[in-house]
């Protein structure tokens, strides 16, 4: 199986140097040449762990890597990292199936992906004979970050940068990352918004005089964003793993169709929904989930992509985004392969913040349905869930879930639904004590014991003791500045 990028850069790469590099010279994402077919049929899998599932997704479509690698690289990331031992338990409340992806060590939905691209990185490094020392350079609206750090500390071989928007993180999350421990870690708050730090992020590893003074000190740019293909492929593997369990669950027969609902940010995660069903999973609706920050939604609906918007700030922060970096995957697999038609696209993005897709490939995007949820929508979503059935949803999966609400109400399609649930709600206690009804409470930290308290949902193990962590990172920089904080890191 071979990588290439989007944007035609004629080179044909193996997935172990496409993980290395992250994303191609001319600035395109690596894709694959073709979708592998599901390496098993699902009655045979019905009775194996997520990590069973996992190496032979993640196999497919990495076989330059040996199988012995591949089960060493899960083996690593998911053995002692989960609290829920199915690693991802999948659980009917309300309408809908929630494949609960939020049981890693940061509590969101990037432990699954993060937790193994160290191993699938170093890895290939290693398969390289390459004697460069890898720095993982990351933009974050919170999750990522926070994921990307626990998954990197104190891995050989790596450094890890994160930077993340000063008033764009919760308070959780915030100091989730200031008390990150590490010799290998830094973090800086940047001022600005998520946008503006992918944008600096960007910028620094499209700096050729930069890249080749790192490569003098022996240390190449990586990134941990979901543009490393690293990052997305791992994700296929829950959408299977998670047809399987309804399967096994009785909620639909082997070969029917379901729906997989997605709150959706940098298009990453439904990426991975989209790729599982080229593999084979019979998803009759993809539906893309956005709160007020609903570039997609309009995207989708219409076939024109307009960052020209005012940008909102809401309760789901990790979803306010308005350039969607994955969506260049998408529109280069419904273009078919078209990297020139890819790269002009993306030039328009570039120079006036909106492009128009051509009408052969906007019929394509009938596979999806969008939809919307505010502030409020959001929160009535899950005060409503709590009160009938008695489950607790966080911000961005109750935009998910609102969203399917909306899209079942308008279309009468009641296929079973998978929906990506992404964080726990403890992550986001102050939007999701609010809503289920509790007073006001002094700081995020109170609201998670009040939450606790109320619903007898156990509180993640890496959330305890955290308010009184040492704070280890403090600094706070202009954007223009990222570029010497790096050097400065990596001195
Ligand atoms: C990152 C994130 C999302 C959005 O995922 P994308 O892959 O960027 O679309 C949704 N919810 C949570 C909790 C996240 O951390």
């Amino acid at each position: 199986m071979k990588y290439r990028s989007t944007r035609g850069e004629r080179q044909e790469l193996t997935s172990a140097d496409a993980v290395i590099r992250g994303l191609a010279s001319d600035r395109g994402l690596y894709v694959p040449e073709e979708i592998p077919a599901l390496p098993f049929a699902i009655k045979d899998m019905l009775e194996q762990p997520y990590t069973a599932f996992a190496e032979k997704v993640i196999g497919a479509f990495f076989d330059d890597y040996t199988k012995e690698e591949i089960h060493s690289c899960v083996q690593n990331a998911y053995t002692n990292t989960f609290e829920a031992k199915e690693i991802v338990p999948v659980v009917h409340a309300g309408d809908a199936w929630f494949l609960e992806l939020y049981h890693g060590r940061t509590a969101a939905f990037k432990d699954m992906a993060l937790s193994i691209l160290p191993y699938l990185l170093t890895t290939a490094v290693k398969k390289q004979h390459d004697d460069h020392k890898i720095c993982i350079l990351t933009a974050t609206s919170g999750d990522t970050g926070k994921a990307a750090m626990a998954g990197f500390a104190d891995v050989p071989g790596t450094e890890i940068i994160v930077f993340y928007p000063n008033n764009g993180v919760s308070q959780v999350q915030e100091q989730q990352m200031r008390t990150q421990e590490g010799k290998n870690v830094h973090v800086f708050s940047i001022e600005g918004n998520f946008d503006d730090a992918q944008t600096g992020v960007k910028t620094i590893f499209q700096d050729p005089d930069f890249a080749a003074e790192l490569d003098a000190k022996g240390i190449r740019l990586s990134s941990a964003n979901s543009i490393n293909i690293g990052r997305l492929v791992p994700q296929i593997a829950y959408y299977v793993y998670g047809y399987a369990q309804l399967v096994k669950q009785g909620a639909v027969k082997d070969g029917d169709p379901v729906n997989i609902t997605v709150p959706t940010g940098n298009f990453g995660n439904i990426l991975a929904a989209y790729y599982a069903k080229q593999m084979g999973i019979p998803v009759k609706k993809l539906i893309c989930a956005s709160n007020q920050n609903r570039v997609l939604t309009d995207f989708l609906t219409t076939g024109v992509y307009d960052a020209n918007r005012d940008f909102y700030q809401t309760n789901s922060p990790s979803m306010d985004i308005l350039v969607s970096s994955n969506l260049e995957r998408l529109l280069y697999h419904l273009s078919s392969d078209d990297s020139s038609e890819i790269a002009s696209l993306m030039q328009s993005l570039d120079k006036d913040r909106k492009y128009e897709i051509p009408s052969s490939m906007k019929d394509k995007l009938s596979l999806f349905s969008a939809g919307s949820a505010d502030m409020k929508e959001t929160d009535a979503a899950i005060g409503e869930m709590y009160k009938k059935n008695h489950y607790l949803m966080d911000t961005h999966t109750a935009v998910a879930y609102y969203v399917y609400e909306q899209y079942r109400r308008e279309t009468g399609d009641e296929t079973p639904t998978l929906i990506a649930s992404t964080a726990s709600p403890y992550k986001f206690a102050d939007s999701v004590a609010a809503s289920i009804g509790l007073p006001k409470a002094e700081n995020s930290f109170r609201c998670i014991d009040e939450v606790a308290e109320e619903t007898g949902v156990p509180v993640p193990a890496s959330f305890k003791g955290l308010e009184s962590r040492p704070i280890l990172h403090d600094q706070v920089i202009k954007v223009s500045e990222m570029k010497n904080a790096v050097a400065d890191a990596l001195k």
